[in-house]
Protein backbone atom coordinates (compact mmCIF):
# COMPACT_ATOMS: atom_id res chain seq x y z
CA UNK A 1 0.00 0.00 0.00
CA UNK A 2 1.41 3.34 -1.13
CA UNK A 3 0.52 5.94 2.20
CA UNK A 4 1.12 9.50 2.02
CA UNK A 5 4.52 10.91 3.65
CA UNK A 6 4.97 14.37 5.05
CA UNK A 7 8.71 13.98 5.48
CA UNK A 8 11.22 13.68 2.51
CA UNK A 9 14.78 14.18 3.55
CA UNK A 10 14.23 10.69 6.16
CA UNK A 11 12.25 8.70 3.35
CA UNK A 12 13.97 5.77 1.39
CA UNK A 13 12.30 6.84 -1.44
CA UNK A 14 14.32 10.03 -1.34
CA UNK A 15 17.30 8.32 -0.34
CA UNK A 16 17.08 4.35 -1.31
CA UNK A 17 20.98 3.71 0.25
CA UNK A 18 21.97 2.87 3.82
CA UNK A 19 23.38 6.25 5.86
CA UNK A 20 26.53 4.99 7.30
CA UNK A 21 27.44 7.51 10.10
CA UNK A 22 31.52 7.53 10.56
CA UNK A 23 32.74 8.87 13.80
CA UNK A 24 36.56 8.52 13.60
CA UNK A 25 37.18 4.71 13.36
CA UNK A 26 33.37 3.40 14.12
CA UNK A 27 31.13 3.33 11.69
CA UNK A 28 27.06 3.63 12.49
CA UNK A 29 24.58 1.71 9.92
CA UNK A 30 24.69 -0.28 7.06
CA UNK A 31 25.90 -3.81 8.33
CA UNK A 32 27.84 -3.47 11.39
CA UNK A 33 26.95 -3.34 15.08
CA UNK A 34 27.65 -0.30 17.18
CA UNK A 35 27.12 -1.33 21.25
CA UNK A 36 26.97 1.40 23.39
CA UNK A 37 27.24 1.44 27.10
CA UNK A 38 27.27 2.89 30.09
CA UNK A 39 25.40 4.24 33.41
CA UNK A 40 21.82 6.39 33.33
CA UNK A 41 24.08 9.02 34.59
CA UNK A 42 27.53 10.05 34.81
CA UNK A 43 28.17 10.34 38.89
CA UNK A 44 31.52 10.64 39.48
CA UNK A 45 35.16 10.59 37.74
CA UNK A 46 35.56 7.65 39.35
CA UNK A 47 32.42 5.92 38.45
CA UNK A 48 32.63 7.01 34.50
CA UNK A 49 36.23 6.24 34.48
CA UNK A 50 35.70 2.44 35.63
CA UNK A 51 32.50 1.63 33.56
CA UNK A 52 34.39 3.15 30.72
CA UNK A 53 37.35 0.51 31.42
CA UNK A 54 34.38 -2.07 31.43
CA UNK A 55 32.50 -1.14 28.62
CA UNK A 56 36.31 -0.70 26.06
CA UNK A 57 37.67 -4.26 27.52
CA UNK A 58 33.67 -5.72 26.67
CA UNK A 59 34.38 -4.72 23.24
CA UNK A 60 31.94 -1.76 23.18
CA UNK A 61 32.48 1.54 20.82
CA UNK A 62 30.31 4.39 22.39
CA UNK A 63 30.20 5.31 26.42
CA UNK A 64 26.79 6.56 27.00
CA UNK A 65 26.19 8.37 29.87
CA UNK A 66 23.63 11.35 31.33
CA UNK A 67 25.13 14.63 32.45
CA UNK A 68 21.51 16.13 32.03
CA UNK A 69 19.34 14.00 33.71
CA UNK A 70 15.21 14.40 32.33
CA UNK A 71 13.46 13.00 35.76
CA UNK A 72 9.97 13.11 36.07
CA UNK A 73 9.94 14.99 39.35
CA UNK A 74 11.74 18.09 40.22
CA UNK A 75 12.91 16.55 43.42
CA UNK A 76 14.76 13.71 41.50
CA UNK A 77 18.67 14.11 41.15
CA UNK A 78 18.73 16.26 37.83
CA UNK A 79 22.57 15.52 36.93
CA UNK A 80 25.99 16.54 37.50
CA UNK A 81 25.72 19.34 34.86
CA UNK A 82 28.84 20.20 32.58
CA UNK A 83 30.82 19.03 34.96
CA UNK A 84 29.82 15.57 33.52
CA UNK A 85 30.31 16.51 30.22
CA UNK A 86 33.78 17.02 30.98
CA UNK A 87 34.40 13.99 33.33
CA UNK A 88 32.92 11.78 30.78
CA UNK A 89 34.99 13.33 27.95
CA UNK A 90 37.99 12.28 29.57
CA UNK A 91 37.12 8.86 30.55
CA UNK A 92 36.09 8.49 26.42
CA UNK A 93 39.26 9.81 25.76
CA UNK A 94 41.35 7.70 28.46
CA UNK A 95 39.78 4.30 26.87
CA UNK A 96 39.63 4.88 23.39
CA UNK A 97 35.57 5.06 23.45
CA UNK A 98 33.44 7.33 21.73
CA UNK A 99 30.69 9.28 23.89
CA UNK A 100 26.76 10.17 23.83
CA UNK A 101 25.04 12.05 26.28
CA UNK A 102 21.46 13.35 26.17
CA UNK A 103 21.07 17.58 25.60
CA UNK A 104 17.55 18.49 26.75
CA UNK A 105 17.74 22.36 25.48
CA UNK A 106 18.82 24.44 22.66
CA UNK A 107 20.65 26.32 24.59
CA UNK A 108 23.03 23.32 25.52
CA UNK A 109 23.57 22.14 22.35
CA UNK A 110 26.99 23.63 21.47
CA UNK A 111 28.57 23.01 25.35
CA UNK A 112 27.16 19.13 24.50
CA UNK A 113 28.82 18.76 21.14
CA UNK A 114 32.21 20.86 22.47
CA UNK A 115 32.60 17.68 24.58
CA UNK A 116 30.47 14.97 23.38
CA UNK A 117 30.98 12.98 19.87
CA UNK A 118 26.83 12.27 19.36
CA UNK A 119 24.29 14.34 21.36
CA UNK A 120 20.81 11.90 22.51
CA UNK A 121 17.69 13.77 22.37
CA UNK A 122 15.33 11.97 24.93
CA UNK A 123 12.28 10.49 24.67
CA UNK A 124 10.51 13.67 25.99
CA UNK A 125 11.84 15.61 23.50
CA UNK A 126 11.58 14.11 20.88
CA UNK A 127 8.78 16.64 19.65
CA UNK A 128 11.08 19.88 21.03
CA UNK A 129 10.71 21.67 17.61
CA UNK A 130 13.17 24.62 19.13
CA UNK A 131 15.80 21.50 20.15
CA UNK A 132 15.64 19.22 17.08
CA UNK A 133 16.22 22.98 14.81
CA UNK A 134 19.23 23.80 16.63
CA UNK A 135 20.49 20.39 16.09
CA UNK A 136 20.27 20.35 12.61
CA UNK A 137 22.93 23.16 12.60
CA UNK A 138 25.00 21.20 14.58
CA UNK A 139 27.99 19.46 13.45
CA UNK A 140 27.83 16.44 15.84
CA UNK A 141 25.49 13.05 14.71
CA UNK A 142 22.13 12.70 16.85
CA UNK A 143 20.50 9.68 18.07
CA UNK A 144 17.01 10.91 18.47
CA UNK A 145 14.88 8.49 20.83
CA UNK A 146 11.37 7.83 19.72
CA UNK A 147 9.01 9.67 21.90
CA UNK A 148 7.42 7.29 24.07
CA UNK A 149 3.41 7.66 22.36
CA UNK A 150 5.34 8.74 18.99
CA UNK A 151 3.47 7.16 15.84
CA UNK A 152 6.50 5.94 13.11
CA UNK A 153 5.35 9.00 11.03
CA UNK A 154 5.71 11.74 13.64
CA UNK A 155 9.18 10.03 14.37
CA UNK A 156 10.75 10.25 11.46
CA UNK A 157 9.10 13.85 11.14
CA UNK A 158 10.93 14.93 14.35
CA UNK A 159 14.39 13.33 12.47
CA UNK A 160 13.11 15.17 9.43
CA UNK A 161 13.65 18.44 11.41
CA UNK A 162 17.47 17.99 11.83
CA UNK A 163 17.87 16.33 9.00
CA UNK A 164 15.92 19.87 7.41
CA UNK A 165 18.31 22.15 9.64
CA UNK A 166 21.53 20.69 7.38
CA UNK A 167 22.56 17.88 9.84
CA UNK A 168 22.39 14.78 7.40
CA UNK A 169 23.89 12.56 11.13
CA UNK A 170 21.29 11.04 12.50
CA UNK A 171 20.52 7.51 13.95
CA UNK A 172 17.31 6.79 15.28
CA UNK A 173 16.35 4.99 18.42
CA UNK A 174 13.52 2.16 19.62
CA UNK A 175 13.35 2.73 23.48
CA UNK A 176 9.74 1.55 24.45
CA UNK A 177 6.41 2.36 23.85
CA UNK A 178 3.38 2.97 26.95
CA UNK A 179 0.72 0.19 26.29
CA UNK A 180 -1.37 -1.23 28.78
CA UNK A 181 1.13 -3.38 30.50
CA UNK A 182 2.63 -2.05 33.49
CA UNK A 183 5.00 -5.36 34.24
CA UNK A 184 7.71 -3.74 31.81
CA UNK A 185 8.27 -0.08 32.05
CA UNK A 186 7.60 -0.15 28.69
CA UNK A 187 6.84 -2.16 25.48
CA UNK A 188 9.86 -2.47 23.33
CA UNK A 189 8.62 -2.15 19.87
CA UNK A 190 10.71 -4.73 18.22
CA UNK A 191 8.48 -4.21 14.48
CA UNK A 192 9.76 -0.81 15.01
CA UNK A 193 13.59 -1.91 13.71
CA UNK A 194 12.51 -3.43 10.05
CA UNK A 195 9.64 -1.15 9.75
CA UNK A 196 11.96 1.95 10.07
CA UNK A 197 14.46 0.82 7.99
CA UNK A 198 12.37 0.14 5.33
CA UNK A 199 10.57 3.50 5.58
CA UNK A 200 14.08 5.46 6.35
CA UNK A 201 17.72 4.98 5.37
CA UNK A 202 18.90 6.12 9.15
CA UNK A 203 20.77 4.02 11.20
CA UNK A 204 18.23 2.34 13.60
CA UNK A 205 19.38 2.18 17.68
CA UNK A 206 17.55 -0.16 20.01
CA UNK A 207 16.98 0.59 23.60
CA UNK A 208 16.63 -2.64 25.61
CA UNK A 209 17.20 -1.23 28.99
CA UNK A 210 14.13 1.19 28.68
CA UNK A 211 12.69 -0.13 26.34
CA UNK A 212 12.14 -3.23 29.25
CA UNK A 213 12.96 -1.28 32.54
CA UNK A 214 14.39 -4.84 33.99
CA UNK A 215 17.85 -6.23 34.05
CA UNK A 216 16.82 -10.07 33.29
CA UNK A 217 14.98 -8.49 30.06
CA UNK A 218 17.87 -6.78 28.66
CA UNK A 219 19.78 -10.00 26.82
CA UNK A 220 16.51 -11.32 25.54
CA UNK A 221 15.29 -8.04 23.76
CA UNK A 222 19.44 -7.15 22.73
CA UNK A 223 19.55 -10.49 20.87
CA UNK A 224 15.26 -10.25 19.28
CA UNK A 225 17.10 -6.26 18.56
CA UNK A 226 19.76 -7.87 16.54
CA UNK A 227 17.75 -10.52 15.16
CA UNK A 228 15.24 -8.21 13.74
CA UNK A 229 17.76 -6.19 12.12
CA UNK A 230 18.94 -3.39 14.39
CA UNK A 231 22.34 -1.17 13.59
CA UNK A 232 23.34 -1.02 17.56
CA UNK A 233 22.52 -0.86 20.94
CA UNK A 234 22.29 0.85 23.80
CA UNK A 235 22.23 -0.75 26.77
CA UNK A 236 22.80 0.57 30.59
CA UNK A 237 25.58 -1.15 32.57
CA UNK A 238 26.95 0.00 36.22
CA UNK A 239 29.37 -1.22 38.40
CA UNK A 240 26.66 -0.80 41.35
CA UNK A 241 23.31 -0.49 40.44
CA UNK A 242 21.88 -0.89 43.56
CA UNK A 243 23.23 2.37 44.70
CA UNK A 244 22.83 4.40 41.08
CA UNK A 245 21.86 7.76 41.63
CA UNK A 246 18.84 7.52 39.09
CA UNK A 247 16.25 4.78 39.42
CA UNK A 248 17.54 2.58 36.21
CA UNK A 249 19.94 0.69 38.96
CA UNK A 250 16.66 -1.91 38.24
CA UNK A 251 17.25 -1.94 34.58
CA UNK A 252 21.11 -1.63 34.50
CA UNK A 253 23.24 -5.00 33.97
CA UNK A 254 25.96 -5.72 35.97
CA UNK A 255 29.61 -5.75 34.12
CA UNK A 256 29.90 -9.36 33.74
CA UNK A 257 26.59 -9.80 32.17
CA UNK A 258 27.41 -7.17 30.01
CA UNK A 259 30.61 -8.69 28.36
CA UNK A 260 28.91 -11.68 28.58
CA UNK A 261 25.98 -10.32 26.09
CA UNK A 262 28.25 -8.61 24.18
CA UNK A 263 30.46 -12.09 23.24
CA UNK A 264 27.12 -13.81 22.88
CA UNK A 265 26.25 -10.61 20.14
CA UNK A 266 30.02 -11.55 18.41
CA UNK A 267 28.09 -14.99 17.49
CA UNK A 268 25.26 -13.32 16.20
CA UNK A 269 27.04 -10.64 14.54
CA UNK A 270 30.47 -8.95 13.86
CA UNK A 271 31.05 -5.97 16.15
CA UNK A 272 31.70 -2.69 14.35
C1 LIG B 1 18.38 7.60 29.06
O1 LIG B 1 18.90 7.17 28.03
O2 LIG B 1 18.93 7.52 30.18
C2 LIG B 1 17.01 8.16 28.99
C3 LIG B 1 16.59 9.09 29.85
O3 LIG B 1 16.30 7.61 28.00
P1 LIG B 1 14.79 7.90 27.49
O4 LIG B 1 14.81 9.32 26.98
O5 LIG B 1 14.60 6.88 26.43
O6 LIG B 1 13.89 7.70 28.67
MN1 LIG C 1 18.28 5.81 32.02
Amino acid sequence: IKISKSYKLASRDFHPEDTVISIGDVKIGGGELVVMGGPCAVESPEQIDEIARLVKAAGGQVLRGGAFKPRTGPYSFQGVGVEGLVMMAEAGKKHGLLTITEVMTPEYVDVCAEYADILQVGTRNMQNFDLLRKLGTCNKPVLLKRGFSATYDEFLNAAEYILAGGNPNVMLCERGIRTFETYTRNTLDLSAIPVLQGLSHLPVISDPSHGTGRRELVEPMTKASVAAGADGLIIEMHTDPDNSMTGDGVQSLFPDQFATLLQDLEKLAPLV
